[in-house]
């Protein structure tokens, strides 16, 4: 078994998470994996890296599909005892001018997005060793889909108690409430996306919360954030920062140093915690 560090970021082909996995190959003292759920372009990407004299190496990892993770769970279990830095990157978002039904939408956009990303914590954070660093890449939607959220939604969603299951239930409720046409009048925004980051948010609070009360003495760090507007396939060129410029804040968190105990649980914007 390697004793290497080793530091893994899904959906990292493209956009954003390439960039993190380019800033991690220069600054995390251990291997980087570039991960994607084609092995194709995944390979291509790690090629346009070692173009630039960087050495990711590459696992191929589809979120949706719990048999993908599971083959890199139990790679990274044998190979490495374990994982240093997590960063829950991969996502989708339909265009503002896709015709495609509401509710269709909702249900895709919430398997990959909440659903693909507790599976990858579901299976991951337990091989999270001590000082390890966890970021679930969110985004700043997440906040203003919350705020148009009706009162009782909000409250369950700020709560300081709400559990993993409960969570899943209201992300499951928003999707047959799409389906009803119902969303609305049930305290639902009109954004997949939105709610679907809520739960990336949200999720991100009860895991912190886990780790403090099953791992206390292990020193791990577990935050969610938003990269800003980047320019990427998801959010187009007229974005404001690069790929680079977005990798910022999740790297500041991937790399959070060993004696530093926060931020941890919170939803953090350009390297500041903001109020959820
Ligand atoms: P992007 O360019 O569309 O890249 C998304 C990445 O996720 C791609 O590598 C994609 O792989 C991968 N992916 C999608 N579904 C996957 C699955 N089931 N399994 C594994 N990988 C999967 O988008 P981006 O802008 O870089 O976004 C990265 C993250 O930042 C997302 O979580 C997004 O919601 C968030 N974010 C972006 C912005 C922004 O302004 N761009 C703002 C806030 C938050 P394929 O190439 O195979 O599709």
């Amino acid at each position: 078994m390697s004793n290497v560090p080793v530091a893994v970021v899904t959906g990292s082909n493209k956009g954003i998470g390439l960039a993190i996995v380019r800033a991690l190959c220069k600054q995390f003292p251990g291997d980087v994996y570039l991960t994607s759920r084609d092995p194709g372009r995944g390979q291509a990407a790690v090629a346009q890296l070692q173009e630039e004299g960087l050495q990711p190496l590459f696992h191929q990892l589809d979120i949706d599909d719990l048999q993908s993770i599971r083959v890199l769970r139990d790679f990274l279990k044998e190979k490495y005892g374990g994982i240093n830095v997590l960063v829950n990157n991969a996502g989708i978002a339909f265009k503002v001018n896709d015709t495609t039904p509401f509710a269709i939408q909702a249900e895709v956009t919430m398997k990959t997005n909440f659903f693909g990303t507790k599976n990858v914590c579901t299976e991951l954070l337990p091989l999270m060793k001590p000082y390890g660093r966890v970021v679930n890449v969110s985004s700043m939607v997440s906040c203003s889909a919350l705020g148009r959220c009706s009162q009782e939604l909000q409250q369950k969603f700020r709560s300081d108690a709400i559990t993993e299951d409960e969570l899943v239930q209201l992300m499951n409720k928003f999707v047959e409430d799409t389906k009803k046409s119902v969303h609305e009048k049930e305290g639902w925004p009109n954004t997949a996306y939105g709610v679907s980051k809520i739960g990336v948010t949200v999720l991100s609070r009860i895991q912190a919360r886990m780790l403090n009360e099953k791992r206390k003495g292990d020193h791990i760090l577990l935050n969610a954030c938003c990269p800003g507007w980047v320019r990427t396939d998801m959010a187009g060129p007229k974005a404001t920062k690069s790929p680079d410029e977005g990798a910022e804040t999740p790297v500041y968190l991937a790399l959070l140093p060993s004696n530093a105990d926060a931020p941890h649980g919170q939803f953090v914007s350009e390297k500041t915690v903001k109020t959820w």
